[in-house]
Parts: C-alpha cells; sequence; structure tokens
C-alpha cells in the first residue's frame, strides 16, 4: 500500500493529497512512450528501469522503499519502437497540443483555425492549424494574419506524441506538455 508524505497534512484537501495516478514515460532520448498507471511507474522504478525525471514534489512511501511521486519518468534504457503513424491533426489533437488555448489571445479555445484560410489555399496540416476561440475565429475569417497585423506567439508544428499517448491520456498532465511538443 502506497502513501504520500503529505496524506495526514494535506488530509482535508483531497485535490492536493492525490498521488499522480498516471505518468508518461520517456524512452532514454527522451521522446515520450506511453502513459503508465501509477503501479506500473513504481514497478518501472523499483526495478532500476526507469528513473523520476519530474515529480509533483511529494514522496511515496511504502515499509520498503520511498520515492519521488512520478510525473514524468525516463527509461534509463533505449528501447526501440517501431515507427508509429504520425498523428494527424483533427479538432481534438490540435486542441491537445495547444493546450485548449487560443493562438490569438490566449483565452480558452474550442476550435480550430487554418492559420492561412483554406480558402487561399492553406493546407489542412499541423504547421498551418492552432487552437483559436470562437471569437477569434470568427473575427479572422478568411483573413491573414498579415492582413490582420495579427501574429503566432509560437511556430504550429507537429506533436511528438504518438496515438497511444495522444488517444488514451485525454487531456495531458500540464507538467508533461514540454516532453510532447517537438
Ligand atoms: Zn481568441
Amino acid at each position: 500500500m502506497l502513501t504520500t508524505a503529505t496524506d495526514q497534512a494535506a488530509h482535508h484537501d483531497t485535490e492536493r493529497a492525490a498521488v499522480p495516478s498516471r505518468t508518461l514515460l520517456l524512452n532514454a532520448s527522451g521522446d515520450p512512450l506511453c502513459i503508465v498507471t501509477l503501479h506500473r511507474a513504481v514497478v518501472l522504478v523499483m526495478t532500476g528501469k526507469a528513473t523520476v525525471l519530474e515529480s509533483d514534489g511529494r514522496v511515496l512511501h511504502s515499509s520498503r522503499f520511498e520515492m519521488p511521486a512520478p510525473v514524468v519518468l525516463v527509461l534509463t534504457r533505449y528501447v526501440h519502437v517501431p515507427h508509429r503513424r504520425p498523428v494527424p491533426p483533427t479538432r481534438r489533437t490540435v486542441l491537445q497540443r495547444d493546450d485548449h488555448r487560443c493562438a490569438y489571445c490566449g483565452g480558452g479555445a474550442d476550435t480550430v483555425d487554418h492559420v492561412q484560410p483554406r480558402s487561399r489555399g492553406g493546407r489542412h496540416e499541423w504547421g498551418n492549424v492552432v487552437a483559436a476561440c470562437r471569437r477569434c475565429n470568427h473575427r479572422k475569417a478568411d483573413r491573414t494574419l498579415h492582413e490582420l497585423g495579427w501574429e503566432l506567439p509560437f511556430r504550429p508544428r507537429a506533436p511528438r506524441w504518438s496515438m497511444t499517448v495522444g488517444g488514451a491520456a485525454g487531456r495531458a498532465d500540464p507538467a508533461w506538455s514540454r516532453y510532447l511538443v517537438a
């Protein structure tokens, strides 16, 4: 049975007391591999197959060991992974890549905008899609950023996560984001 050091202190605060139930597992190269359960994460660390790269600051205790509560793990040895199909840009995957933030105003986004409008030859590819709020999407309409004098805060790129990570994880833990975007 695993408990955290802060269990008692944070007893009144279940939000903070919750140990991360999902851990992002990186290959030794730093590339994201998959999401593992806390149990699997503990086994990987205890058997020396992975080390904790990022923790939420709490410590897991059992009678025989203690380790930082893992948010991101990295394998100690590189495992070869067969080439996986890149994730296509869909509403869900684009919103996930951009953390549901509008690229134009930074507000909550629930639509996808083609930076170079499709009606003006813009393609539906990772480099041309961003998450956008309805308001910005509507304001932008069929115009280019240049015409509007708008700028993108980042260069849109394909995410590094596989179907496994992007699909099974639902909304990614914010602590994972820098590992998930190239
Ligand atoms: Zn917006």
